[in-house]
């Protein structure tokens, strides 16, 4: 099974990944962890260029095609293998990211990233995607940057709130994929809502 975790700055994602592979991994399956940009080699270096808040000169249409890059490598050297043999991939952020951000927040030509995201997944489609969703967009910015904003986190509150609903409305137009948990007060609780959405994949 693909498992994406998508939503906004700060809403948990890579500590929900954490207490799900435990999960599954106690269940006996083998669990394969990755995060976007990222998880390869290549993707860690193209990672570097896109997030450097030094590199403030990039081109949106730039941003786009180094995300699709960092992605068309993960799938071709990580994620369809691993499927291949069975194992659970789980991501944090993957084709749901793209659209939010280059899509919604940047303004790109949302038809054209969807059919340059599928040309670099080679039709790899998540299977179920939780969008976590932070108590405001202001809380989880401030969560996110207390070690100091990455490029994206640095493009101010409106392209944030732009990304945040367009998570919110791509999740109401695929209820059945995308499965929407907001954050409780307790991370455990949170933990509990995410597994029982993916309940029914681990028969
Ligand atoms: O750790 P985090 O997931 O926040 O790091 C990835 C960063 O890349 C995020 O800050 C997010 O703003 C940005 N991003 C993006 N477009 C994507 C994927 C990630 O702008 N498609
Ligand atoms: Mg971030």
């Amino acid at each position: 099974a693909f498992i994406t975790f998508e939503g906004g700055e700060g809403a948990g994602k890579t500590t929900h990944i954490r207490f799900l592979s435990q999960t599954l991994e106690a269940m006996g399956r083998e669990v394969v962890c990755l995060r976007e940009p990222g998880g390869t080699s290549i993707g860690e270096q193209l990672r570097a260029v896109v997030l450097d808040p030094r590199n403030d000169v990039m081109a949106d249409e730039c941003e786009l095609m180094i995300y699709l890059a960092a992605r068309a490598q993960l799938v071709a050297q990580i994620v369809k293998p691993a499927l291949e043999r069975g194992a659970v991939v789980l991501c944090d952020r993957f084709s749901d990211s793209t659209m939010a951000y280059q899509g919604f927040g940047r303004g790109l030509d949302r038809d054209l990233v969807r059919r340059a995201n599928d040309f670099a997944c080679q039709g790899i489609r998540p299977d179920r995607t939780i969008l976590l969703v932070p108590p405001s967009t202001r809380a989880g910015l401030a969560r996110a940057t207390v070690e100091g904003a990455d490029r994206l986190e640095a493009a101010g509150d409106a392209f944030h709130e732009r990304v945040n609903a367009a998570f919110a409305q791509m999740a109401a137009e695929e209820p059945e994929r995308m499965r929407t948990v907001r954050s409780a007060s307790k991370k455990s609780d949170t933990a509990r809502a995410v597994f029982a959405e993916l309940v029914d994949l681990f028969p």
